[in-house]
């Protein structure tokens, strides 16, 4: 049986160390960070995610707010906002959930984004300076699955990681992280020719496709760590579940992450952290 991953632990102890470092800002600055999330529309999953986002925000002790309009606002009404906010010396973190309403441009959202407050960390000019190992911020899911990894005393360094999945959110940025901790990284995609011959490669195997138990444990090689990116709704119980069989992958693979409970709760630990390094990184300008 495999050793399960426990994201929701090092989730908790990043949070709690957060908090700790956020008391130590209020002291020093007068100020703790402050977070806003703009959420257009009624989506039931974007406002369980916005939920979950201030409900940490709040326990680490940031500031944050949730502006909400209607999904009948306009580009330029967003865009307005979003400068409103850039200008705003009092913001120091500002995300917009996505996905957006149809009549607006995300990528022109995105890059309205003050670069040194877009805690997503997916303006281009975020992008490129990962890309160039000069890393201002580091996109929350990526970054958690990096921390999992670490904490789970996985060695990346020469090891074969595939990963499937090549997202602007996901697979790209950590499939560029995996290299930067020298591992030896392949992409796979839905055009890629054998996937079970590749996957069958990895020594570590990241899973970012968003399909339900779609990695089956003949996939997955004896010892392998297997990461879960996915989260689905597993249409046999109603419940989430991720892209990995978990219950036949567990006999595989020597460590694995869970669907909850894996890859989820650092993602929104690790925007808390972006908030916190926002706030850093502007006091530290003045
Ligand atoms: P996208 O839909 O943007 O990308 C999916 C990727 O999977 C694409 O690159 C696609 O390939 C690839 N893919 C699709 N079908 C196959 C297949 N049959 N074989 C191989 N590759 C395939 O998804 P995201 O990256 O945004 O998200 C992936 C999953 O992760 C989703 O379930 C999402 O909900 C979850 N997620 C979870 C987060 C968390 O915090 N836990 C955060 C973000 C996402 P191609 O490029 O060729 O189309």
């Amino acid at each position: 049986m495999s050793e399960i991953i426990n994201g929701k632990e090092v989730a908790r102890a990043l949070r709690e160390s957060l908090a700790a470092r956020v008391v130590e800002l209020d002291k020093k600055y007068g100020r703790t960070p402050n977070l806003v999330v703009i959420l257009v529309g009624d989506d039931p999953g974007s406002v369980s995610y916005v939920t979950g986002k201030a409900k940490a925000a709040t326990e680490i002790g940031i500031r944050n707010t949730t502006i909400r309009r209607p999904d009948t606002i306009t580009q330029d009404e967003l865009l307005e906002l979003i400068a409103e906010l850039n200008a705003d010396d009092d913001v120091d973190g500002i995300l917009v959930q996505l996905p957006l309403p149809k009549h607006i441009n995300e990528h022109y959202v995105i890059q309205a984004i003050a670069p040194e407050k877009d805690v997503d960390a997916f303006h281009p000019n975020n992008v490129g300076h990962m890309w160039l190992r000069e890393p201002m911020l580091i996109p929350c899911t990526p970054k958690g699955i990096i921390k999992l990894l670490k904490e789970s005393g996985t060695e990346l360094s020469g090891k074969e990681v595939v990963v499937v999945g090549r997202s602007n959110i996901v697979g790209q940025p950590v499939a560029k992280l995996l290299l930067n901790e020298n591992a030896t990284v392949t992409v796979a995609h839905s055009r890629t020719a054998n996937l079970g011959e590749v996957t069958r490669r990895a020594d570590v195997l990241v899973v970012a496709i968003g399909k339900e138990r779609f990695i089956t444990a003949d996939m997955i090689k004896p010892g392998a760590v297997v990461i879960d990116v996915g989260v689905n709704r597993d249409s046999r119980t109603g419940k989430l579940c991720g892209d990995v069989d978990f219950e036949e992958a567990q006999h595989v693979a020597s460590k694995i992450t869970p669907v909850p409970g894996g890859v989820g709760p650092m993602t929104i630990a690790c925007l808390m952290e972006n908030t916190v390094e926002c706030f850093e990184n502007r006091v530290n300008k003045r």
